[in-house]
């Protein structure tokens, strides 16, 4: 069995991020995102914090708005027009959940689809859905995959079974996976709740992604022998033995599961790392977007 070592493969990314950027700056440009975040949720915060420290260990430029959870929608839209406005910014991302009062979707689709990193503005659904590379796909899927074929393990032909069909990891992750060209041209199967004998989906899984949100769902039963397993979940689970008083966990009961695989990540330090390292990528292929229509 091989552990897939997230940590390790997005340093790798952030090595040529951090190239890329060098290179932009010798031109006197410079890669710049703008975080939003509205409330003071802590996880939410804790991600902000660890995207502007990241742009700053690139030599990004990073732009961070902490607005107070009273925050209209209006003044929120505002702002994400500001910064569509802003040359010296490449990428927004406006942090979720928001607050209850605020409509996600309409502040979704106020950001300029071309500054949409995350990859969930409409316009760049539907260009992952057309197979068109000019868009933004959204980060986490983009990191799964990127694990895959950094591992060396062939998608084409493959099949794959998605456990979860959200916007934000499962529908997208289903459409990488069967879009044309490396990373892709596999047999992809979408599961979730209403999915029945969902074990023995799982078990035609030549590699099962799991993005359910339910700690260690995924069992033994639910993985043919020699499977790659990648499990994008992360759950806090309450452990009065932890210094926190938690610990994380992912989707799937990893010391069942992992004796049957061929490959497996590991939660935490598997897909987590991924994501920022593609949001990081994603502001950087938008840069370098927009430094070529000029
Ligand atoms: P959502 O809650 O939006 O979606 C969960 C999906 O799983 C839904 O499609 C749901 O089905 C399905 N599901 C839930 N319970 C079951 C079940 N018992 N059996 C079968 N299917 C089920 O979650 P997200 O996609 O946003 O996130 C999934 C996990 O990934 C979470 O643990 C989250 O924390 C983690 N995550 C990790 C990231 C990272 O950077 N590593 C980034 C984003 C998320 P239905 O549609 O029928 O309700």
């Amino acid at each position: 069995m091989t552990l897939i070592d997230g940590k390790a493969i997005a340093q790798k990314t952030h090595a040529e991020s951090r190239a890329a950027v060098a290179e932009l700056k010798a031109r006197g440009i410079t890669p710049g995102l703008a975080v939003v975040l509205v409330g003071d949720d802590p996880a939410s915060a804790a991600y902000v914090r660890s995207k502007d420290r990241m742009c700053h260990e690139l030599g990004m430029h990073s732009v961070k708005h902490e607005l107070p959870a009273a925050t209209s929608q209006a003044d929120l839209i505002a702002i994400v027009r500001q910064l569509n406005a802003d040359p010296a910014i490449h990428g927004i991302l406006v942090q979720s959940p928001p607050p209850p009062h605020i409509d996600e979707r309409a502040v979704i689709e106020a950001i300029d689809p071309r500054k949409d990193v995350d990859g969930f503005h409409p316009l760049n659904v539907a260009k992952l859905t057309l197979g068109d590379p000019d868009g933004f796909v959204p980060c986490t899927p983009l990191g799964c995959q990127r694990l895959l074929i950094e591992s060396g393990i062939e998608t084409a032909g493959a099949n794959v079974v998605v456990l979860g069909r959200s916007m934000i990891v499962g529908k997208p992750m289903a459409l990488l996976l069967m879009n044309k060209g490396p990373g892709g041209d596999a047999t992809v199967t979408v599961a979730h709740s209403r999915t029945r004998n969902l074990a023995a989906v799982c078990r035609t899984a030549d590699i099962l992604i799991a993005a359910i949100g339910r700690p260690e769902f995924v069992r033994a039963d639910f993985v043919k022998e020699g499977a790659v397993v990648i499990d994008v979940g992360i759950n806090r689970v309450d452990d009065p033995t932890a210094p926190k008083g938690y610990r994380l966990t992912g989707d799937v009961a990893f010391a069942e599961v992992a004796p049957h695989c061929r490959a497996i990540t590991p939660v935490p330090g598997g897909v987590g790392p991924m994501t920022i390292a593609m949001l990081m990528a994603n502001t950087i292929a938008s840069c370098r977007r927009f430094a070529a229509r000029v």
